[in-house]
């Protein structure tokens, strides 16, 4: 039976019934969405797939974070899409702002110097306290305290297949971390001295670092380099108790302090990356080949067409990066010995 039901904020909507949802092991999750209120429509088409594909099934919760205020537009249009109960968070200014060791000058200069490069996004203040906010903060907030688990989810991006499973249950009983759906290599420009910051940090503390972990995923020489290869941070399905683990907060910190979020314009997806990939034991990453999805470039679509044709998935596999040449992803199943989904061969350039 449909039933009524009346958000925190008295908005009523009607819900489909949850498909079989056990309340008594209902785990604690939400989807979350760092957004400007100019976001609003972009956003909508990705609440729309999501809730389409999954979460109309599910009803789990969705965070939105904002380090202005939100509209009421934004809130009355994303709390009718959601099925679940939606939460508005601000962003405090001391997240989203210069910290006091950053010299705002040096961080000038290497804006305009990196216009000049035509490097994307270079020359933006706001992007760089967007990559710091997602690396280091995010999952501090005070609505997140809620949650052990969160599903990352950014404007105008597709979700091509059903998911007729609960994601953050997989993620729990097959003591996954970290899920993602797309890995390409970073540009380097942005993080010249990533690498060499992250390796002072794990020289003083070895502790950190599982013996199996994935260094050679994100490394072709035993460590000496980075070849870039990160996990698309737009789309992230983890455990939100990795973020507040010592060893990454320890290590965010240390970059923080070096500054590269400002005197370079270091991602929050290399460094999720970089961790995630040093600090778990590699079983605990999986890579989400069947849900399809989308951010502007790149596609992933299912290279098995059983799989396909069951999840209903509304992609054109010659559009898959997945298996293409930049893609890490072949990397990701080879130095994990993975099997891959049969069709891949076909969806190579
Ligand atoms: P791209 O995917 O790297 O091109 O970057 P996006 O423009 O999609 O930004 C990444 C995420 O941060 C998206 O969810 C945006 O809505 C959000 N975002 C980017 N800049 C800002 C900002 O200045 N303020 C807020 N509140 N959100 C932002
Ligand atoms: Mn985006």
């Amino acid at each position: 039976p449909q039933k009524i039901f009346t958000d925190p904020d008295g908005y009523q909507k009607i819900k489909a019934p949850a498909l079989n949802v056990d309340e008594g092991d209902r785990i604690k999750a939400t989807f979350v969405t760092l957004a400007r209120n100019s976001d609003l429509w972009s956003l909508a088409e990705s609440i729309r797939a999501v809730e389409d594909r999954f979460n109309n099934k599910f009803h789990y919760d969705w965070v939105f974070l904002n380090d202005d205020e939100f509209s009421e537009e934004f809130k009355r249009v994303t709390t009718s899409l959601c099925s679940g109960t939606t939460k508005y968070g601000f962003i405090e200014k001391d997240q989203w702002g210069f910290p006091s060791w950053i010299d705002t000058e040096k961080a000038a200069k290497v804006r305009q110097e990196m216009k000049e490069k035509k490097i994307i996004y270079g020359d933006s203040i706001s992007y760089r306290h967007m990559c710091r906010y997602e690396s280091g903060f995010f999952f501090r907030h005070k609505l997140m305290e809620d949650y052990e688990w969160y599903w990352r989810v950014e404007p105008s991006i597709k979700i091509y297949c059903d998911i007729n499973y609960d994601i953050f249950k997989f993620m729990r009983d097959n003591n996954k971390v970290y899920g993602f759906t797309i890995s390409l290599p970073e540009y380097k420009e942005t993080i010249p001295t990533l690498w060499e910051t992250t390796r002072e940090f794990t020289k003083e503390h070895p502790e950190y670092l599982p013996e199996n972990n994935m260094l050679d995923f994100i490394s072709d020489d035993n460590g000496n380099t980075y070849n870039g290869c990160h996990f698309w941070s737009n789309f992230e399905v983890g455990s939100l108790s990795f973020w507040r683990s010592d060893a990454y907060l320890k290590y965010f910190e240390h970059l923080d302090k070096a500054g590269g979020f400002f005197y370079e314009r270091w991602g929050d997806a290399p460094v999720h990356s970089i961790a995630a990939a040093l600090f778990l034991p590699r079983d605990k990453i999986h890579f989400f080949g069947d849900l399809g999805y989308y951010h502007v470039p790149f596609h992933n679509c299912p290279a098995d067409k059983d799989i396909r044709d069951q999840n209903r998935c509304l992609c054109n596999p010659k559009d898959d990066f997945t298996w293409k040449g930049y893609s890490c992803v072949g990397k990701y199943f080879s130095v994990n010995k993975l099997k891959r989904p049969s069709g891949w061969e076909d969806l190579t350039d």
